[in-house]
Parts: C-alpha cells; structure tokens; sequence
C-alpha cells in the first residue's frame, strides 16, 4: 500500500486534481489489495457514487497508469482479455493466479529480488520493471479438477434425458 500523502504528491506534481471520484477509485485499488478489473471497479465505485459514469472509470486509470501509481496487469488472461489494477507497491511482488476460480495470490520474497540481481548479472542488464505472474491450480481447484476427472472418466449408466437432448441438437 503507498502511504496516502506520497499518492496526493505524485498526483499533484503531475497537475492532476484528486476529484471525490478519482479519489473513490483510487482508494479502491489502494485499500482492498484486491486485484480488481475496470467493471468490477466501475461497480463498486458507484455504489459510493451513483454518478459516477464508465467514461470517468477508464479515463481515471489510464491517468493512473500513465502516472506510474497503478500497475496494470493481465494476470495470465486467465478470464479472457480483462486488466487488473493495483497500486505500485514498494515491494516487488509475484502474482500467483488459478486458472480456474481466478483465485490471485500474492508471493513476497528474497527469491525475486535473487533472480532480479541474478538477471541483471548475466546480462548486464539494469532492470527497471518485472513483472512475475505463475498460472497453474490452487489447492482447492485441484480437488474439484481431480473429482471431475474421475467422473468424466467412469462409464455412463445407461442414457440420461440431458445426453438424449445434446445428441438430437447435435443432428
Ligand atoms: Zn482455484
Ligand atoms: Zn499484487
């Protein structure tokens, strides 16, 4: 989370004017910690504000963005095209996302700043921004994929009205 006042600097340097509006987004993104994409957002953010319109939502984190205070994120394009957003924390972080439920967890640690030093020495290369996202199953996920693989692989007992139907819609 980046302290208040360092956000409101950042803004203000820039010329921009925290309107009640950018405000509600931004501390949306800041204090939840969530991951959240612009309609989840826009939906949330009108709950405090019923005024408040798509338009001002795309525009507030392109502001963001372009600002450097919100880091956009695909995190795997594990739903399809959509952007998540979330302050620049001063840590660097790994996004850690099930492909299935969409569940996104958050990996701290020295292994990341390990292969940052490590990267930069082999290539000589000054790093400036990384970005580390893992896609794969979370625990839960992993049971409910096993069980469905074991449904999918028993025989069928005899055939139900469902089968029946997608057979004669497949014709
Ligand atoms: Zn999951
Ligand atoms: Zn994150």
């Amino acid at each position: 989370m980046i302290a208040h006042n360092s956000l409101h600097d950042a803004l203000k340097e820039r010329g921009v004017r925290l309107t009640r509006q950018r405000q509600i987004l931004l501390d949306l993104i800041d204090k939840t910690g969530l991951h959240l994409d612009a309609e989840n957002l826009y939906r949330l953010a009108k709950q405090q504000d019923p005024k408040l319109n798509r338009v001002t939502v795309y525009r507030t984190l392109k502001m963001l963005k372009e600002g450097g205070l919100v880091d956009e994120l695909d995190l795997m394009h594990w739903n399809g095209e959509q952007h998540y957003y979330e302050t620049r924390t001063k840590q660097e972080h790994a996004h850690v996302v099930c492909l299935r439920c969409g569940k996104v967890e958050e990996f701290f640690g020295e292994p990341l700043q390990k292969l940052r030093r490590q990267i930069e020495e082999h290539f000589g290369f000054q790093i400036l921004l990384a970005r580390t996202e893992v896609g794969g199953y979370c625990a839960h996920c992993q049971v409910l994929r096993a069980r469905e693989m074991h449904a999918a692989a028993q025989p069928p007992k005899g055939p139900s009205k469902k089968a029946d139907s997608n057979r004669r819609r497949r014709k």
